[in-house]
C-alpha cells in the first residue's frame, strides 16, 4: 500500500488516501471530492471541477494523470 494526501492529488485537505496502484487512489480522491463538494465544502470545489473534467477530456487530463502515477511510483511502500 502507499499513500497519497488530497492536497498531493490536486485537493485542498490533507487528508491520506491508500491504495495499491495510483489508480486506486485517485480514484479513492474522486470520491472524496465528490463527498465532501455534496456536503458542502467550497475549498474542494475548484479540484472537483478539475477531476471532472479529466474525466470528459481524457488526452487533455493524460499529462495529470501520468504525472500521478510517476508520483505514486515514486512513493516508498506503507
Ligand atoms: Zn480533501
Amino acid at each position: 500500500m502507499k499513500t497519497m494526501t488530497c492536497r498531493q492529488l490536486g485537493g485542498a485537505c490533507d487528508l491520506a488516501l491508500s491504495g495499491e496502484t495510483a489508480d486506486e487512489v485517485i480514484q479513492a480522491q474522486d470520491k472524496h471530492l465528490n463527498d465532501i463538494v455534496a456536503s458542502g465544502d467550497v475549498a474542494h470545489q475548484a479540484a472537483q471541477k478539475d477531476m471532472k473534467g479529466r474525466w470528459k477530456h481524457p488526452i487533455k487530463g493524460m499529462g495529470w494523470y501520468k504525472q500521478t502515477k510517476r508520483d505514486f511510483a515514486a512513493l516508498p511502500e506503507d
